[in-house]
Order: C-alpha cells, then structure tokens, then sequence
C-alpha cells in the first residue's frame, strides 16, 4: 500500500509517496512504437515509464522481471472493436440486437475485454455498442475502477445513422425494431444526437455515411457533406473527432470535406478519393479482418476457392492508399471475429502488402496519435502511461509474433506474465 506524507496543508504540494514502486523490465529488445532498438530496458515507476534505453541507476527497491528472448513494446490499440458483439457464425448481427438481452451482451462484453487485454491490447476504440444502448460507457467505468480486468476504452456509444437507412430490418411496415444505432434525419437533428452521444459518455462520435439502403441493398451515401460538418463542428467544439463508416466513393468524399478524422472499410476508394484523404489528413481503418471473416461464415474456403469479387476490390484499394500514403490505422472491426484474435487484422496488413514494422506502428504510435492520445500512452518513451506487453521473438520477422503474449501491463499493474 502507498503511503503519502504531506508536509503541511499549506505546502500541500510537497506530498511525496515513500513508496514508489519500481519494476525493471528486461527482455531482449524494445519497441518502442516507431523503432526497434536492442539490449533496451524499461524502468516502471509505479503507473508510469521512469526510463528506457540502457539503464543506469536503477533505484534499491526495484522488482526486476525478466522476459528473455521477448521483444518488449508498448500494449496495442485495436482500432475498431465491438465488445459487445461476438462472431457472426455464432449468432447473427440481427439475432445479437434483437433477441440477446442486454444482461447477455453485458456479460458478453466482460468477457470480450478480458481476452482482449490479455492478447496485448491494452487499448481498444470501441465504435459502437450496436443495440446495447449506452452500456461501453458502463463498461469503461467499471474497468477503470477495477471490478474487472480490461483494456483503456476510447468509446462511441450508440453511434449514428440515418432513419431508414439502417437494421434490424422488419418485413413487415408496421412492425418498429430496435435500431443497432441511433436515428437521425439529417442537417436537422443530426448536431443534438451528437451532444447526446457526448452527454453520455462518447470519447468519439461514429457516424455510418453510408450504409447498403440502396434499392437493390448496394451501399450507397446517408448524409450530406453538410450534415456531416455540423457533426464535426459540434464534436469538436466538445474536444471529439467523428470517425465514418463509409466504402463508397461518394460517401468517403463528403466525409474527407466534412472533416473527420478517421474512415472505417474504404471498401471502393479510388485513387483521387485516397489522395485527397492524403491531402486532409484522414486516415483509413481498412478493418481487411471483418469482410475476410464475413466471407468464409458464407461458406468461402479460403486458400482453396478462388478469391471473392469484394476480396479483389480490397486488396486493391488498400494498396492504392498504401501508394497514395494515407495514413493507416490498424483495427479488425472484431467482434465480427472473436475478441483476442485482433492480430488477424495485423497478419492481413501482411498478406495485403504492409511491412510488418509499419503494421507495428499502426497498431501502437499511429493509432495512438491519430486518436489523439499519442502524449499519454501507446509509446514507450519517458512520462507516459506504462502500458507494456513483452512478444516472444522479433514481430518485424514475422508478424504472428505478436499473438505470443507473454507479459501484459497496464497503467503499472502486470495482468499477465507467463
Ligand atoms: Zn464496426
């Protein structure tokens, strides 16, 4: 137990604690979010990173863990997850909103967070509890205070759409269900469900600017460019991005003009749409992971059928963002896929064309700061939040290293240690 002292209420900032706890972490490189450097150390003084690097004075008290042979780096951030789904081919999205009761999807949830954080993930940008309401914002807090081991939630609540545009679907018209987002009409109401959202709890405002409402269900644009900016101006006078859901050409444009932060799939971009998101500064979160999966739950044997036409379309649009020099963020959109094998999408980045150090990077300092948290963690570097997992092996040589967990911290406090 920490024990303050305090000198006097009137020099009140004189507290000191007698008892820091220092943890020396050794293992045989470090990662450090952008590079790799060997015979690295980390030095932990309670929740924070005190030193890294070749360590000198290492303070009397300190715990030494060693992790031989592991590449030390720090705990990654899942970009885009749904703790409150579960994979697809178990019960359908439908199924999941209509027919779970929020109890389930609660325990469900506890569930998911644990085996994320366990697999590495020590962050996660939850994009949408899909049905469940407000309930990541319970989640989040009951992490936070400890009842329940899990990662940092960055989280969009009930996330937006536009009426009519979204599901469950009824066949019948005069049966209302339960939406998996929050309805607006437009310009209209589209600026109170965001202050909502944000009364509520969300770290980010997810809008779907696009959905499969077209006459023959092809995904076609839900708002206009002008709606989306009312979004964005009144997220952001609340310190918020808006990230999108969007894979078409139309929907991804009115997006970038409008200002978000983040698009989410990208499915059909075309070479001018990656380049003006080079130009705005928006990044892509390709989620290659959630089609992938979504596929085989249809019946695709991958590695034996030929290549679905959408798998095509994917692997060539991701590379022409790669070319294009978007920014790419790294999330699986799992829950679609089971929680804990978030790395699926990382290997995808792989398969698809990106070099695993820059998949590293992804997955900790570019999400980190294109979320907006890259000064308080996901780096290990002096002063930030001591989120470190350790890997066995080198990752940079083989990316499925990173599903080698064999040490998990977060905020200073070890979850896992093998
Ligand atoms: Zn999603």
């Amino acid at each position: 137990m920490r024990i303050l002292f305090c000198i006097s209420l009137l020099i009140a900032n004189s507290c000191f604690s007698q008892t820091d706890k220092y943890i020396l972490l050794k293992g045989h490189r470090v990662f450090d979010g952008e590079n790799m450097h060997s015979n690295w150390s980390v030095l932990v003084k309670n929740n924070k990173i005190e030193q890294v690097g070749i360590i000198q004075n290492i303070p009397a008290n300190t715990e030494t863990i060693n992790l031989p042979g592991t590449t030390l780096m720090p705990g990654m951030i899942e970009g885009h997850s749904h703790l409150f789904l579960h994979p697809y081919d178990e019960t359908s999205w439908n199924d999941q909103v209509l027919k779970e009761s929020r109890a389930e999807r609660t325990a469900r949830a506890v569930n998911h967070a644990k085996v994320t954080l366990l697999a590495g993930f020590t962050t996660v940008r939850d994009l949408g509890t899909e049905g469940a309401l407000f309930d990541d914002a319970g989640l989040k807090k009951t992490i936070e205070k400890g009842v329940i081991p899990g990662p940092r939630m960055i989280i969009a609540t009930k996330a937006i759409v536009a009426k009519g545009s979204y599901g469950p679907r009824s066949e019948s018209p005069d049966v209302e269900l339960t939406q998996g987002a929050a309805e607006v009409t437009g310009i209209e109401d589209i600026a109170s469900e965001v202050r909502t959202q944000i009364g509520k709890g969300a770290d980010v405002i997810k809008i779907y600017a696009d959905y499969r409402w077209g006459q023959n269900g092809e995904a076609m644009p839900t708002f206009s460019e002008e709606a989306l900016a009312m979004a964005v101006a009144t997220a952001k006078s609340g310190g918020r991005q808006v990230v999108v859901h969007s894979s078409t050409p139309d929907g991804m444009r009115r997006s970038i003009l409008a200002g978000v932060s983040t698009i989410e799939h990208g499915d059909e971009g075309t070479a001018e749409i990656f380049r003006l998101m080079k130009e705005r500064k928006v990044a892509l979160c390709p989620t290659l992971a959630a089609g992938d999966a979504i596929l085989q739950y249809r019946g695709w044997k991958k590695g034996v059928d030929p290549e679905p036409a959408s798998i095509v379309t994917k692997k060539k649009s991701f590379q022409m963002a790669l070319q294009a020099g978007v920014t790419i963020c790294m999330g699986g959109d799992v829950g679609v896929f089971s929680h804990g094998d978030n790395a699926r999408e990382m290997e995808m980045m792989v398969e698809y064309g990106m070099k695993p150090l820059e998949v590293l990077r992804s997955a900790t300092s570019v999400n980190a700061d294109v979320f907006g948290y890259g000064n308080k963690f996901v780096r290990i570097k002096t002063g930030l939040l001591a989120d470190i997992i350790a890997v066995q092996g080198n990752p940079v040589e083989d990316i499925k290293l990173v599903r080698k967990v064999a040490f998990v911290m977060k905020d200073g406090k070890v979850y896992k240690r093998e």
